[in-house]
C-alpha cells in the first residue's frame, strides 16, 4: 500500500532547477543538428565546449542549442552546455562563416538587436 500523504518524501525527489536549466532541458541537443552543411559544401561538426566553471569538456549529450541559418555561407550557433559536477550552465554563441575555410567568431547574444535592451 502507498502511503496517502507523501508530500515530504516527494519533495525530496525534486531538485530545484533554475530557469536557465529549464530552458536548457527543453532545447534540442546540438548533436542532433550536426553536421551542419553550408551551401559551399563545408561542414560544421561541432566544437569543444568547455565548462566555464571547471574547464572540463561538456559531454555532447549535455550540449544543447540551435543552429540558425543566416545566409548561404553563414549561420548562428547558440548553445548551452550543462556540467553535472558543477551543476552549472555555460553559454556559447558563435557566428559561423564558411569561406575558403570555416571560421567561428564569438559574439555576445546580449548585444544582438532584438534581444532586448536595444531599441
Ligand atoms: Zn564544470
Amino acid at each position: 500500500m502507498q502511503k496517502e500523504n507523501c508530500s515530504d518524501k516527494c519533495a525530496e525527489r525534486y531538485v530545484e532547477i533554475s530557469p536557465q536549466q529549464a530552458e536548457w532541458s527543453q532545447s534540442h541537443t546540438l548533436g542532433s543538428q550536426l553536421p551542419y552543411v553550408f551551401e559551399n559544401g563545408l561542414q560544421f561538426n561541432g566544437f569543444n565546449a568547455k565548462c566555464s566553471g571547471c574547464m572540463n569538456q561538456v559531454e555532447s549529450a549535455n550540449l544543447r542549442g540551435s543552429l540558425t541559418h543566416v545566409s548561404d555561407n553563414r549561420c548562428v550557433l547558440v548553445a548551452k552546455g550543462y556540467c553535472q559536477p558543477c551543476n552549472g550552465i555555460t553559454s556559447y554563441s558563435f557566428i559561423l562563416t564558411a569561406g575558403d575555410e570555416l571560421k567561428a567568431e564569438i559574439f555576445d547574444a546580449d548585444i544582438m538587436p532584438g534581444s532586448g535592451g536595444l531599441n
